[in-house]
């Protein structure tokens, strides 16, 4: 095989269409449905499904009120918060985008963006004020929205929405064609980029994701979106209106957006937030709510296996794990396996050139996942391997990750160039190389930028962590190359022991290099308190990389 599979899942109908309708359309349907259902909970605090749509209703109305609409950016610089949900989905049902960004952006790289996506309005907090009035100037934005404290020439929340109507306005026209969501990525590697996602983009997304869970797509008697659980699919744990799952993923990033956003409201799903992540904390709650599902990228599930209180916390409502953003380790799946053996583990794939996800495991019970692999490609996507010249390659063979399919975004705002780079001919490059196997399934060798070359070998990063995840003293590990004038680049691991264990970086060095070919052998280990991790789960490799000119060679 050289395409990646897509597989109707058992039950379900082959073909479906996607309705043309806007983000609101989730939020109006879901309420109808879901009505005193909570759908958030933080604190002690509630936020029912009706309620969420009072909420986003009012900041739309008063949006528009203040003369915002179509064709306006919102900026919204937020941690995950009660009040996030309303204020993303009344964006989009105002007419206008939302435009997130990582609350704690320094101020040079806030300036960047806000002047970058030109937003008219900023929805922010009171500890990302100093940040936020220090660029005032810069920005084109003369609106600022605080949820919180008040803060000079801001206007609170509460006083913005006042006198704004509680009733949803009309769905927006022509929804499909719009810009719904200006996504910012790449920051880490260079500067970063605005990803234009439509509204058509996003529900293709929410709905081939909610496909992955057995469900297919109709529209209720309003003429919103609904969906309906196929009877014959096995088990899964988002079956509508019965899941609980705390969050952690960052509403600014795509996997927040589609997966612990949108489809928490289409399905009915009950979310407790945590502002940070605490392994015995989420652990409790796990216990206390009786999460059906945990979700999240991969440094929270090799945090919970390593906590103390994961084996003897009540774990036996959690029916569903699944991990994204970044590759999880296969001893890792292991251990998950063993912990939750009825559980369904899934693992998906995707950036956010391609709104959220482009594969996943499939999320029914007909022991057709594949640990390790990426699985197969969501409903209507299409996804091969290319050569450097663009070719397909044949089976067997590795190449560039390239996606073809109705999550595929429109390019990069104001920048023809690097959209031309990265959509070619209708597909979409990833920068990602990957495998295919015979059954169709996708792995992900690794980012092409990532990949070492050492006298002219590639040297994989992730399969040097893979190893380094197996072995039982290790609670973290990261592989990155030191340059060297003679063989090009040289392997170097930090690694991260678990609480109360002493090992040396040379037993750790050695049990890499006994289990590798001479060319991919690590050169130096360094043991460190923390791998560093971006708030969506993916290694900080430059940061590593930087640091490495301060850390003397340990050879
Ligand atoms: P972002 O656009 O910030 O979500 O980053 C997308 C990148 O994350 C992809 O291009 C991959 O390199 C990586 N990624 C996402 N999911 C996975 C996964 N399941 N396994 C390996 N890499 C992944």
């Amino acid at each position: 095989m050289n395409r990646v599979a897509s597989i109707t899942p058992p039950g379900l109908p082959e073909e479906f269409k996607f309705p043309a309708v806007d983000v609101g359309s989730i939020l109006r349907g879901g309420a109808r449905r879901y009505g005193d259902r909570v759908a958030f909970h933080k604190d002690g605090t509630d936020v029912t499904f009706t309620e969420l749509l009072s909420q986003a209703a009012a900041f739309a109305n008063a949006l528009n009120n203040n003369g915002i609409g179509e064709g306006d950016v919102v900026a919204v610089h937020l941690p995950n918060c009660l009040e996030y949900p309303a204020i993303y989905f009344g964006i989009m049902m105002s007419g206008a985008a939302f435009g997130p960004t990582n609350p704690l952006l320094p101020p040079h790289d806030l300036a960047f963006q806000l002047s970058d996506c030109g937003a008219k309005a900023v929805v922010t907090w009171g500890p990302a004020s100093a940040v936020l009035q220090s660029v005032r100037e810069e920005i084109p934005a003369r609106l600022v929205i605080t949820v919180d404290a008040e803060l000079p020439g801001a206007v609170t929340l509460s006083d913005f929405v006042a006198d704004a109507s509680t009733t949803p306005p009309p769905p927006i026209e022509d929804a499909a064609t719009k810009l719904g969501h200006l996504a910012y990525t790449g920051g880490t590697t260079g500067r970063s980029k605005g990803v234009i996602i439509t509204h058509a983009n996003i529900i293709a997304n929410v709905l081939q994701s909610a496909r992955g869970g057995g469900s297919v797509p109709t529209l209720d008697a309003e003429g919103d979106l609904a969906l309906d659980q196929v009877g014959s699919v096995e088990e899964w744990p988002t079956r509508l209106g019965t899941a609980v799952a705390i969050n952690l993923t960052p509403w600014f990033h795509a996997m927040g957006a589609i997966g612990y956003l949108n489809l928490p409201i289409i399905s009915g799903m009950t979310t407790v937030l945590h502002s940070r992540f605490d392994p015995g904390a989420y652990l409790a709650d796990a216990e206390k709510f009786q999460v059906t599902i945990i979700g999240g990228a991969p440094p929270i599930f090799v945090a919970l296996i390593r906590h103390p209180d994961f084996q003897t916390r009540d774990l036996s409502s959690v029916r569903g794990l699944s991990s994204g953003a970044a590759p999880l380790p296969v001893a890792v799946i292991e251990a998950l396996e063993a912990r939750f053996p009825d559980a369904i583990i899934g693992e998906g794939y995707g950036l956010t050139e391609v709104t959220m996800a482009a594969s996943g495991n499939p999320g029914w019970r007909s022991g057709i996942r594949k640990a390790g692999t990426v699985g197969i490609s969501t409903y209507g996507a299409d996804i091969c391997l290319m050569d450097p010249a663009g070719v397909e390659v044949g089976p067997g063979e590795t190449g560039e990750v390239c996606v073809r399919g109705p999550q595929v975004m429109q390019g990069y705002h104001n920048r023809p160039d690097a959209t031309a780079e990265t959509l070619r001919d209708g597909w979409l490059h990833t920068g990602d190389i990957g495998s295919i196997d015979e059954d169709g399934y996708l792995s992900i060798v690794d980012r092409a930028k990532d990949m070492l070359l050492y006298k002219g070998y590639n040297v994989y990063p992730r399969e040097l962590e893979e190893i380094l995840h197996s072995h039982p003293d290790i609670a973290g590990a990261a592989v990155v190359g030191r340059k060297d004038d003679e063989v090009g680049e040289l392997p170097v691991a930090f690694v991260k022991l678990r609480d109360g264990i002493v090992a040396t970086p040379q037993a750790i060095q050695d049990y890499v290099n006994e289990r590798v070919v001479p060319y991919k052998k690590l050169r130096e280990v360094h043991l460190v308190d923390e791998i560093p991790v971006s708030a969506a789960g993916k290694v900080l490799r430059r940061e590593l990389r930087d640091s490495l000119a301060d850390v003397p060679t340990a050879s």
